[in-house]
């Protein structure tokens, strides 16, 4: 029987950039996808015939972009647009415009504050500070400070070294930063409360927790450092919807020589005399290899598709008790056009943007009380986009699809297993909030698709759904990632490797993690590093 020199478990987007670099360093790679279609939740679906939606995640903007020229993911078909602006529509009628031209910004803010207005400046050079020292370290491997190894050495002074550059009022302020909540942040600069609600969102996008509970300005900076075409913090849609980013990985990899097989779920990770020796999969199907490299999250790595006895009982207590919740779900909506919302100028800009629901900070507060009811929140924060204004791909010709990314949705209701009935009532939740801001809007509607946190975990296999692959709280980043001891990609057992979002940098569409774990690889099986080396400012 051939016996592979990698195998990696999930066609994600990690699971494929790792194994694209794998194959680049001429490994024969085998990459398994328990799905008929590839991507995770990097995935665009065609459920209906002319539509494709982008079942899970939507716009893109963390994708590293050392991996993009590399891996050359346009020649292998990935486009990536920019889009502008934001909405906050208001109670009152009335609505918060963001847009990317500074002096319109502006002039919006000072609608509501002239002094939030000027204090914007400088909250985005702030939060643009934060981002540029986190990003000098998303591509590359979390030092253990508990190591005496040169490499750990190195990279700590690299960290201590970046960390003293700052001035003494700036390491205090990074971090007061990476503890404290997106809400206390906000206070230190805003006094409009829509205008804090309308920034606050950004805080609590796939997180366990509400804009007051600390650790949530951490998360803002992971929706701020990622970039498109160089415009750091900018957002864009990926031509076709964002399976195109998972298509464009797939095809380098076979490109390279790898080979993927679809419909193939692993079962369990074989493991003999304490080192990994293949997979079984649901199948029955054994496939031995040398290393394989798991793109899951930890928690279905270890405790789902491993024999207990394989792993040290503190790894085990320390996967088990990783923070994984649930807490967003996803409505994608089918229109047989352009719905209308009044409170905007006529073909205003802001319809290509991201367009929210919720404005206040006591609204927001409130859909994280739900959540913690053990529901979904009755009063979501939405994140709604309608990719079809660009990108004429998705949908039939004068025909729209609108993405609705929902907090808060917990994977269970009130700890039991959600009813269709309820699933419906959360998708109509979200419906009757946008109607509420545009009269056209339900009559337009042709189909939708409703994923509660749970179903997202069905479908798609992230454990309760959680976007991240697991909470983006200082416990678990950096050399905490997934758990002390283990953020360097190896896993507990020899030739046994992580490379999925619970892994540093975390969750996201960035490709660091599966690009990080194949670096480790390479250097454990000596052979030279083919991947990008560090951070390159554009
Ligand atoms: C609803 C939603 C909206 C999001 N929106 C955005 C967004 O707009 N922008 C953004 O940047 N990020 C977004 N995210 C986050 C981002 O999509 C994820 O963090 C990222 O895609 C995870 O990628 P991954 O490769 O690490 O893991 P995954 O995408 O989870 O890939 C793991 C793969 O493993 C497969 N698998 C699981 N079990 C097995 C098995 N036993 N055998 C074989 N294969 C298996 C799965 O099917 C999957 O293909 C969103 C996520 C969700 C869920």
């Amino acid at each position: 029987m051939k016996t592979y020199d990698a195998i990696v478990i999930g066609a994600g987007h990690n699971g494929l950039t790792n194994a694209a670099y794998l194959a680049k360093s001429g490994l024969d790679v085998l990459c398994l996808e328990r799905n008929d279609y590839i991507g995770g939740a990097t995935v665009t679906r065609n459920l209906y015939k002319d539509w494709y939606y982008s079942s899970c995640s939507y716009v893109c903007s963390l994708l590293r972009p050392e991996i993009y020229r590399d891996l050359e993911l346009a020649r292998h078909g990935l486009q990536i647009t920019p889009y502008g602006g934001g909405t906050v529509f208001m109670e009152n009628g009335d609505y918060l415009g963001s847009y990317p031209d500074p002096e319109v910004h502006h002039r919006e803010y000072a609608r509501f504050s002239l002094a939030d207005a000027d204090a914007y400046e400088r909250y985005s050079a702030d939060t643009m500070r934060q981002c540029r020292f986190v990003r000098d370290f998303l591509l590359s491997t979390p030092a253990d400070p508990t190591s005496f190894k040169p490499k750990d050495l190195k990279e700590l002074a690299r960290l201590g070294n970046k960390f003293f550059e700052m001035s003494e009022q700036r390491m205090y302020d990074a971090i007061r930063f990476w503890t404290m909540s997106v809400a206390e942040y906000l206070d230190e600069y805003f006094e409009t409360d829509v205008i804090k609600a309308a920034l606050s969102g950004s805080g609590i996008i796939g997180t366990a927790l509400g804009i007051h509970s600390p650790g949530t300005a951490y998360v803002l900076l992971h929706h701020y450092m990622g970039e498109v075409d160089g415009n750091m913090g900018a957002w864009g849609f990926a031509r076709g919807g964002m399976g195109a980013v998972a298509d464009a990985l797939s095809n380098s990899f076979q490109s390279l020589g790898g080979e993927l097989r679809t419909d193939a779920g692993v079962d369990q990770i074989v493991v003999k005399n304490g080192k990994v020796k293949g997979v079984a999969l649901t199948s029955g199907e054994e496939i031995d290899a040398r290393i394989v490299v798991s793109g899951m999250d930890v928690k279905r790595t270890f405790l789902k598709c491993m024999d207990k006895n394989d792993l040290d009982a503190d790894f085990y207590h320390r996967i088990k008790h990783f923070k994984i919740r649930g807490s967003s779900g996803k409505v994608n909506i089918a229109l047989d056009g352009m719905p209308t919302f009044p409170a905007l100028p006529k073909k205003s800009p802001l319809l290509d943007g991201d367009m929210h629901f919720i404005d206040s900070m006591e609204r927001m507060e409130r859909a994280y009380d739900d959540w913690k009811e053990g529901t979904w929140s009755k009063d979501p924060y939405v994140d709604m986009v309608i990719p079809t204004s660009t990108d004429p791909t998705m949908a039939p010709p004068g025909k729209h699809f609108m993405s609705c990314f929902v907090q808060y949705c917990p994977a269970q209701i009130e700890g039991r297993a959600w009813t269709s009935e309820e699933r419906d009532q959360f998708g109509q939740t979200v419906i009757d909030q946008i109607a509420g801001y545009s009269p056209d809007f339900k009559d337009l509607i042709l189909h939708a698709e409703v994923r509660t946190a749970q179903d997202i975990e069905d479908q798609s296999g992230l454990t309760e759904g959680n976007i991240f692959h697991g909470e983006l709280t200082m416990d678990q980043l950096m050399f905490n990632r997934p758990i002390p001891g283990y953020a360097q990609y190896r896993g507990p057992v020899a030739g046994l490797y992580m490379c999925g979002s619970s892994t540093h940098p975390g969750g996201g569409v960035m490709s660091a993690p599966g690009c990080n774990a194949a670096r480790e690889i390479l250097f454990d099986l000596k052979r030279p590093d083919v991947t990008p080396v560090n951070f390159s400012e554009d």
